[in-house]
């Protein structure tokens, strides 16, 4: 057997981990040295020369796109499909072991995944019926204390309030929202994960078969498993099992959202026996990209510890622009962008990457206006839009009548009469009755409402219910077609005649043609209708519909993880947007901001540029900014700056400088003032830069928080 095509491309490291015997491995390892190269790698080596049925490998990756990525990579390697390989995320699998088990993990066989807007609605109404003051008890906090309880495998019946008045609440609602959520059959991100790994822990036979059936465990991206996906996988390998798994601790960016990069010397406690393979070489990055990834994350001090090298050629500079604002930002970006392309180069091998997705707009109205063609991923999501989330609202209606919140949804969208007071005695009924709104729908309707309000209710009933029959034997997009249309979705966007209604209509039809090109591959287990609607919901995670194609691409440093582009723009390099001004005082909160920088240098192939606006509107605020502190922990030697201006000044470095000349110039301003605002109130001044005219101050004042004022306009009284 010719196994050159598995082999030849990797390094000895690789090839060692490849290849190794059936034993827990754990491969740690920098950015770009390979290691979802050697996962895929893997997974073609058991499969064809150990001999290993596809049916046996469940591999998880981070995001869909991932997948999808590393199955056809497997699939090239080994010149066959390989449909029985179990490969996705965490959610996604989790969400096909929920579908094929679902008496077991005691769901109803129609359940529904809600996104986290549909969550944060729950948990809105919830209040309201509850008559709790959602200024006290504010709605976000609610879904990310419950979330984090999920994400810890906790159940409200777990929680111990301490004697805690405040945390004897939360955990009641906790229980109110998921005694919601089981009347309705509704099923949150969370909550996917959590009965998944229940599913296995109360039913052993079931765990039985599934460590029969998957002998081998391949995970990527292993430092940001939280606790109860780490709870799953260890459930899963029990004391035989072969978990093989690839991370790299300086890429942990999760944290916020439950991942614990502990995991790592978990693993080793957990698998005593397990390999330890370490990659150093990078075979991604130029040799100046590389140095100033390295030189920046040397700043942290919790790490392991890896020293990554690349015997490729230096490359370029870094290049550094000082934008006047987000426009000039938006504008040397577009203009680098059309250099690129003009060369004759893939747009799809640009990325632009910023911190946080507000930043997107500006960007893209440029884009626009340029002629670019591009594409946000994992921002304005297709499945997130408001009327496409109407859309599903009606064809989960359709299958599952119980399902409250696509009822609230739409029951009066299009308007059809049907008031607040109307929708208030519905939810008074399904709280005395403990019933889904449709019944109380139903039961109201018949004895409580006025004969108009009667009608309208009875209207919206009869009209699910005839959209159930008329679509009950059409294909899936046929199905989406009728429903768009008999809802008077498409006819209420069409009378509203701005450039908004056409796009809505425009989106409406999108989905029609999403429905369309949509395989199912879980038909024995569901309808495909039931797997489309999960399938929007699990995407509005996510990407966007559409497929990859020449496009400049846009995204989130979060979101860019793994991924990799020959051109990489990092925007918005600014203290207080990035690193983000939550984490500035919080020292693991700012090194999870350096390793997010690290990630985001290190998508970069051949040329990087990072670009910071000296004044920034964002959130419909102006404020003056100073560049990010990671500029300046990144060597002189691998930066050029390109500001094409007289008055440069090297960022940071030059900050010392220049505060000792303000302070001259200002002589009642010294650090440590205590000064007084007529908006922001009180404050201490922390630090003073710029001259004459231009000389500005960064405030921390006592309830508005840091700010960068320009003294001459602040009219600051000095106290
Ligand atoms: P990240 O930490 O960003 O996820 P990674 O460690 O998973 O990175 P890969 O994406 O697997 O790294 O590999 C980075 C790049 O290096 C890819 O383009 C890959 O094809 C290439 N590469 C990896 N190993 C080798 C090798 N032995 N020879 C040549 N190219 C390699
Ligand atoms: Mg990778």
């Amino acid at each position: 057997m010719d196994v050159s095509p598995i082999l030849e491309s990797l390094n000895d490291a690789q090839r060692q981990a490849v290849t190794s015997p059936a034993e827990p491995m754990l491969v740690i390892a920098g950015a770009g040295s390979g290691k979802t190269r050697v996962l895929v790698h893997r997974a073609a080596w058991l499969i064809d020369v150990v001999g290993i049925a596809p049916q046996s490998l469940l591999a998880v990756t981070f995001t869909n796109k991932a997948a999808a990525e590393m199955r056809g990579r497997i699939e090239a390697l080994l010149g066959m499909p390989v449909n029985h390989l179990w490969i996705g995320t965490f959610h996604g699998l989790a969400h096909r072991l929920l579908r094929r088990h679902w008496r077991e993990a005691r769901l109803p066989q129609n359940f529904q995944i809600i996104d986290s807007d549909d969550q944060l609605r729950l948990i809105k109404r919830l209040l309201k019926s509850l008559e709790i003051d959602d200024s006290r008890w504010v709605p976000r906090e609610i879904q990310y204390f419950i979330n984090a309880q999920k994400d810890e495998g906790l159940r409200h019946q777990h929680l111990d309030d301490d004697g805690d008045l405040d945390r004897r609440q939360m955990i009641s609602l906790y229980a109110a929202y998921a005694e919601l959520c089981e009347r309705g059959g509704l099923v949150d991100f969370a909550e996917l994960l959590l009965r998944a790994h229940e599913l296995w822990r109360d039913n052993p036979e079931l765990l039985a078969h599934y460590r029969r059936r998957f002998s081998h465990l391949l995970v990527d991206e292993f430092q940001d498993t939280n606790a109860i996906q780490y709870a799953w996988l260890r459930l899963l390998a029990g004391d035989t099992g072969v978990p093989f798994v690839v991370g790299d601790d300086d890429q942990s960016i999760y944290r916020w959202r439950g991942a614990r990069v502990e995991h790592i010397l978990r693993f080793q406690k957990d698998f005593p026996a397990a390999k330890i393979v370490k990659l150093e070489q990078n075979y991604r990055s130029t040799a100046t990209i590389l140095g100033a990834a390295n030189a920046l994350i040397a700043n942290n001090n919790s790490r392991m510890g890896k020293n990554l090298w690349t015997d490729g050629a230096d490359g370029e500079t870094i290049k550094l622009y000082a934008a006047y604002n987000e426009r000039d930002e938006a504008d040397f970006v577009i203009a680098r962008l059309r250099d690129w392309i003009d060369q004759g180069n893939v747009r799809a091998d640009a990325a632009v990457l910023y911190r946080s997705n507000a930043q997107s707009r500006v960007l893209e109205e440029g884009l626009i206006n340029a002629g670019i063609p591009y594409r946000v991923y994992g921002g304005l999501r297709f499945f997130e839009r408001a009327e496409i989330k109407d859309a599903l609202a009606y064809l989960r209606l359709i299958s599952n009548r119980d399902d409250d919140s696509a009822f609230e949804r739409v029951v009066n969208r299009p308007t059809r009469g049907i008031g607040a007071r109307t929708v208030e005695a519905m939810r008074a009924h399904t709280r005395a009755n403990s019933c889904s709104m449709w019944r109380a729908a139903g039961a109201i309707a018949s004895d409580e409402l006025n004969s108009r309000a009667a009608n309208a209710v009875l209207a919206f009933l009869n009209l699910i219910e005839s959209m159930a029959r008329e679509t009950s034997g059409l294909d899936l997009q046929d199905k989406v077609d009728h429903a768009i249309h008999a809802s008077g979705l498409i006819d209420f966007f069409r009378k509203d005649r701005g450039e908004r209604g056409e796009t809505r209509v425009e989106n409406l039809m999108e989905l029609v043609s999403a429905a369309k090109s949509f395989t199912p591959d879980l038909a024995e287990e569901m309808s495909p209708l039931d797997e489309f609607l999960s399938h929007a919901a699990l995407e509005a995670g996510e990407g966007q519909a559409d497929a990859w194609d020449d496009c400049v691409q846009l995204m989130t440093m979060h979101s860019a993880k793994g991924l990799e582009f020959p051109l990489v723009f990092l925007c918005g390099m600014e203290d207080g947007l990035f690193p983000h001004q939550r984490s500035i005082a919080d020292p693991g909160g700012l090194e999870e901001e350096r390793r997010l920088c690290y990630v985001g240098i290190t998508r970069a192939k051949q040329i990087l540029y990072m670009t910071y606006a000296e004044q920034r509107r964002l959130h419909g605020m102006d404020k003056l900014s100073h560049p990010s502190r990671f500029i300046a922990e990144v060597p002189d030697e691998f930066i050029e700056e390109i500001r094409p201006r007289v008055q440069v000044s090297r960022p940071v470095r030059s900050a010392r400088r220049s505060k000792s000349s303000a302070l001259q110039e200002h002589p009642g301003i010294r650090l440590g003032q205590r000064v007084r605002h007529r908006k922001f109130g009180d404050g201490v001044i922390l630090n003073c830069e710029g001259q004459g005219a231009h000389t500005r101050v960064e405030v921390n004042f006592e309830t508005a928080g840091t700010k960068w004022l320009v003294l001459s306009y602040a009219n600051l009284d000095l106290m």
